[in-house]
C-alpha cells in the first residue's frame, strides 16, 4: 500500500503538536500515512519553532504607531486601518507591509515563504489600489529581491481563490511572472482550513505557472525540499 504524506500546519499551537502526531501514529492510519506537522510563523512572532518539522514564514500584520495592525481579518478592518493609520493611502500601507515581508526569512528562518502579497486579499479587480501600477510593483519587487537572495521558495497559495475573494493566487500572476524571471522557486499550497479546499485550483494555477516558464514545483520532505515537474 502506498504511504500518503500529510502536511499539517498550525498557527502557534505548540501544545497540540505532539497530540496530533501521536494520534495519527496510533490510529488506523499508522504505516499508511506519514504525518508532518509544521507551523506558520508570523514575521513578528518570537515563539520558538524548533519542535516543528517545517516552518512557513508569513506576514499578517503591519506595524505602525507602536501597534500591530492585522492585514487579512476583514475588508472593513483593512479600510479602517488604512484610513486611521495611513491617511487613507493604500500605497503607504503597502510600503509598511512589504517592509515587514522583506524581513520574513531573516525573522522566521522558514522552509517556505507564505502568501507573499497577502495585502491583495481584499483588492480583487484593483478595488483599492492598482497592482499593475509602477509604485506598487516597486515596493513588492524590492521585497521579492530581498527574499530571492535567501534561496527560500515562495508558496503559491490558492486560499483566497477558494474563499471567493480573489481570482488569482498569492503571489498575483503579475508578481509570479517577475518571480520566474528572477529565478525564484515555488511550492503549490492551498492553505486549507477544511478538507474541500485541499488542492483547490491547482490545475489552473499550475497551468499558469507553466505558461510563465516555471518547470517544477518544490515539495517539502524530511530529507529537504525536492523538485516535482509541473508537466
Ligand atoms: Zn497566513
Amino acid at each position: 500500500m502506498d504511504v500518503v504524506a500529510v502536511f499539517l500546519f498550525m498557527v502557534q499551537m505548540p501544545p497540540l503538536f505532539p497530540l496530533v502526531v501521536s494520534h495519527f501514529h496510533s490510529s488506523e492510519y499508522a504505516g499508511k500515512m506519514e504525518v508532518y506537522a509544521g507551523v506558520e510563523q508570523d514575521c513578528f512572532s518570537t515563539e520558538p519553532t524548533d519542535i516543528y518539522d517545517y516552518v512557513i514564514g508569513s506576514t499578517h500584520y503591519v506595524y505602525k504607531d507602536g501597534l500591530y495592525h492585522t492585514v487579512d481579518e476583514s475588508e472593513e478592518k483593512t479600510n479602517a486601518i488604512v484610513r486611521e493609520f495611513f491617511g487613507g493611502d493604500f500605497l503607504k500601507y503597502a510600503a509598511a507591509y512589504f517592509e515587514a515581508e522583506a524581513q520574513v526569512v531573516a525573522k522566521t528562518k522558514p522552509d517556505i515563504i507564505g502568501h507573499f502579497d497577502l495585502i491583495s486579499k481584499f483588492n480583487e479587480r484593483n478595488k483599492y489600489f492598482d497592482m499593475d501600477e509602477k509604485a506598487y510593483r516597486f515596493l513588492a519587487l524590492e521585497a521579492m529581491e530581498e527574499l530571492l537572495g535567501t534561496g527560500v521558495p515562495f508558496e503559491i497559495n490558492t486560499g483566497a481563490m477558494y474563499r471567493g475573494l480573489r481570482t488569482e493566487p498569492y503571489p498575483s500572476y503579475g508578481l509570479l511572472k517577475e518571480l520566474q524571471k528572477r529565478g525564484g522557486e515555488i511550492v503549490l499550497s492551498s492553505d486549507s482550513h477544511d478538507c474541500n479546499s485541499i488542492g483547490f485550483a491547482f490545475g489552473e494555477v499550475a497551468q499558469a505557472c507553466r505558461e510563465f516558464g516555471f518547470r517544477y514545483t518544490k515539495i517539502w520532505t524530511p530529507e529537504g525540499m525536492k523538485e516535482i515537474p509541473l508537466d
